[in-house]
């Protein structure tokens, strides 16, 4: 605080100089001024210190475009409620971002949450589609597989006359099916052809399958042959035509079983464990 500070009313006159500084207090300054002013002393020096500091700050204030106008004051007033408006707005505006950012967090775990509901149902879709279309395959392998693995009798139209056991004092290892020359004969089930030709044994047109089991037919007498050693056969294939070459004594198929390509067994009994019944 400089010496030059006026507080009261009864310091003597002096003689004020251009350039001196008063302090102004405040109640000087009614309600406009919030607060002491320091102004430079301008043309001021007949006054009375009390007149010339007013003067000065009245100039002062007049130049800084102040004025002590109540309207002034409630304008400043305004803009400070207008200044606090401002606050509750910005801090209004705050929160609402803050909402808007909570929102669309909300959205986007929401947004998320269904992209992974999706893509987890297409997953699920694309596994499903794919289990049926390998149960599909497996369906229709298991059916290809039945279908190669099926029976069937070797002749239809036939009559049954010489079976498995001894004839004449001799065994006779087949079943006879008697039937007219040029009957088709067919292949039991799925096989290889393992001979087909004359027999040197009384066979006559003789044909031998080896079937997917390992079981072997031998169908023998045959007027003609169709297949060939190394041919693959399908169940119910036509091997060959019925006839009454080599030792027959009349035309019939004469049909042996060999397990395993071993000894032979009754045909009707091993035909009927297998669905055929003759
Ligand atoms: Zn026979």
């Amino acid at each position: 605080m400089p010496k030059t500070s006026y507080t009261g009313r009864h310091r003597p006159a002096s003689k004020p100089s251009r350039g001196r500084q008063f302090v102004v207090p405040v109640a000087l300054l009614g309600t406009t001024v919030a607060g002491g002013f320091v102004v430079r002393d301008a043309g001021a020096s007949e006054l009375s210190p009390e007149a010339a500091a007013m003067k000065n700050v009245s100039n002062s204030v007049a130049g800084l475009g102040l004025t002590a106008d109540p309207d002034a004051l409630a304008a400043a007033t305004a803009n400070r409620a207008g200044a606090r408006s401002s606050r509750d707005m910005a801090r209004d505006a705050k929160n609402l971002i803050v909402d808007a950012t909570a929102s669309a967090s909300g959205a986007a775990a929401q947004a998320q949450a269904a992209a992974d509901q999706a893509t987890a149902a297409q997953a699920a879709a694309t596994k499903a589609k794919a289990a049926a279309a390998a149960k599909a395959k497996r369906d229709a392998a298991e059916r290809a597989l039945a279908a190669a693995h099926r029976w069937v009798a070797p002749v239809s139209g036939y009559t049954l006359t010489s079976g498995f056991g001894f004839r004449w004092g001799k065994m006779h290892p087949a079943q006879d099916l008697a039937c007219a020359v040029g009957t088709p004969v067919h292949a039991l089930s799925s096989g290889t052809v393992i001979f087909a030709g004359w027999s040197n044994e009384g066979y006559g047109n003789f044909v031998k399958i080896r079937y997917w089991d390992g079981t072997v037919s031998w169908m023998a007498h045959n007027s003609r042959l169709l297949v060939a050693v190394g041919d693959e056969v399908a169940p119910g294939q036509q091997v060959a035509y019925s006839g009454s070459t080599g030792n027959s004594t009349g035309p019939h198929v004469h049909l042996e079983i060999h397990p395993g390509d071993g000894a032979a067994v009754a045909p009707r009994t091993w035909l009927a464990s297998h669905g055929i019944n003759l």
